[in-house]
């Protein structure tokens, strides 16, 4: 089945999501898997995934927007958990080419443990 640009049983987050790859999980539930960023940008580099094989920011239906709270939710409840509530932190959606997004699964990226720079298109 193809989705996209991604054919599913190619993606590298839906096989970390089946456990065919492995990864540094730090959350799961029944919609959302998020794990650590194999390259890290950041003290704090997790990425937080919606279970389901969605492209990107545009491939999300309108009737299944519902995971964006999802997703946020985790976010919410992974701050405080990786130490990065109350220093601050950047989440992060690239979506598309010129966003450089490389792995067309959603994602969120969330990242903090140090002081970022006030640019966010360099
Ligand atoms: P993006 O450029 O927004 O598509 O981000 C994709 C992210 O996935 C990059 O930060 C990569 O370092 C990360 N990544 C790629 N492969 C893996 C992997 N196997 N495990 C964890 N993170 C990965
Ligand atoms: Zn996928």
């Amino acid at each position: 089945m193809t989705v996209g640009k991604t054919k599913m049983r190619e993606c590298i987050f839906c096989k970390i999501i089946k456990g065919t790859l492995p990864s540094q999980k730090v959350f799961e539930n029944e919609h959302v898997f998020a794990f650590k960023d194999i390259a890290p940008q950041a003290p704090v580099h997790v990425l937080v995934v919606p279970k389901a094989h969605v492209e990107d920011l545009l491939d999300v239906r309108t009737q299944d927007t519902s995971i964006f709270q999802e997703l946020f939710q985790v976010v919410q409840h992974l701050a405080p958990q990786l130490g990065i509530a109350g220093s601050g932190f950047r989440v992060v959606l690239n979506s598309g080419d010129h966003a450089c997004q490389t792995i067309y699964h959603l994602h969120l990226h969330l990242l903090g443990g140090t002081q970022m720079g006030g640019s966010m298109v360099g």
